[in-house]
């Protein structure tokens, strides 16, 4: 028998009903409570902007908050009061819950100030052991909290809250992150210690603890059997190099993860008067230090004289915060 289909009043409900459908699974996507992303971004992620105020990221998904992010700061206590007191007046009073402090020595006064100060039991040195103690302990300290970032930080690192939730926004939540820039232009090479006192050679890609990098919960969960408890103090011993390469070791070598490459974060091995203003403001990391005798730190003019502000990092936190007490008023 042959139906004939006959037009009734039916189809444009069920049609209508279709598109109250489509819109709703579309809302709810965009709103990340269904997460069906699988794109990627590309390392040149570089051009993120500051804002950290969307709802969602770039790609449609949730962009990350905050108190999604475990800021570990690693400081020692001789640094405390002429390095790390220049970062909680600036940056670290932007992201003062979310940022933990990792040092050697108690401080009364800035855990006074209600700044979450964690005392290892780490040796206070510039030792391969005692920053691979500190790294483990940030390590540690970060898989017992809720956060889905680790972010390190040293005690001489500008970090930029807003450039840096861009830049993690960017990322898809299906993937393992281990992103910051290396201070080599090459891949290090290290002998990986094996039993029966054998070595082999082995190459990586590590992004410089001095830069700052970050790891998503996704690849930091299965870095564990290399990382958790004593874990990452032993890889260390393993391979013979500090902290920040025994993060790249574990990552590239044993888990066959790619570090993404990222120019947004800066040390001061690198010439940082090459920087312009305005790409100044959009970095996820910046830093200072002593170069050749002499010091190196980004070209940003105004606000504070250098003899006031030698790393210029309260210039540029005026920039960024111009509302702050303490700025000058313009
Ligand atoms: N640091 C430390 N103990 C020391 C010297 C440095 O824990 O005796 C920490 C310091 O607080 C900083 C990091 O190690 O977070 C790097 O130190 P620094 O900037 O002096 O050296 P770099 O490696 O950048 O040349
Ligand atoms: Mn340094």
């Amino acid at each position: 028998m042959l139906v004939r289909w006959k037009p009734s009043r039916a189809v444009p409900v069920a049609a209508l009903a279709l598109l109250f459908i489509i819109a709703f699974v579309h809302s709810r996507l965009r709103n990340g409570k269904v997460s069906a992303r699988v794109d990627k971004p590309s390392s040149s992620s570089s051009s993120s902007s500051s804002s950290s105020s969307a709802v969602t990221g770039a790609r449609g998904q949730r962009s990350v908050r905050l108190e999604d992010v475990f800021i570990a700061v690693k400081t020692t206590r001789h640094f405390h009061r002429n390095r790390l007191a220049l970062l909680l007046d600036t940056w670290i009073s932007k992201t003062k819950e979310h940022t933990y402090i990792f040092t050697d020595s108690t401080d009364k006064e800035i855990r006074s100030r209600g700044f979450n100060i964690i005392v290892t039991s780490c040796s206070p040195e510039h030792t391969r052991e005692a920053l691979s103690c500190k790294m483990a302990a940030e390590y540690n300290h970060f898989m017992a909290s809720d956060k889905q970032w680790l972010c390190h930080v040293d005690d001489d690192n500008y970090l930029n809250p807003g450039a840096l939730l861009s830049l993690l926004s960017e990322f898809s939540l299906d993937r393992d992150v281990y992103v910051g820039k290396p201070s080599l232009d090459r891949p290090i090479k290290a002998q990986e210690q094996l039993p029966n006192n054998k070595t082999r050679d082995v190459q990586f890609w590590f992004a410089t603890g001095g830069a700052g990098f970050c790891l998503n919960r996704k690849l930091a969960e299965k870095m564990a059997p290399w990382a958790s408890g004593s874990r990452l103090e032993h890889t260390s011993d393993v391979i013979r190099l500090p902290d920040d390469c025994v993060i790249g070791f574990i990552v590239e070598r044993r888990l066959g993860v790619s570090m993404i490459h990222s120019d947004l974060f800066h040390s001061h091995l690198e010439n940082l008067l090459l920087l312009t203003p305005a790409q100044i403001f959009k970095q996820v990391t910046l830093s200072y230090g002593l170069f050749e005798n002499k010091m190196n730190s980004v070209g940003l003019k105004g606000g504070f004289s250098k003899e006031e502000d030698p790393s210029r990092f309260k210039t540029l936190h005026c920039f960024l915060y111009p509302l702050t007490s303490w700025c000058p008023r313009t």
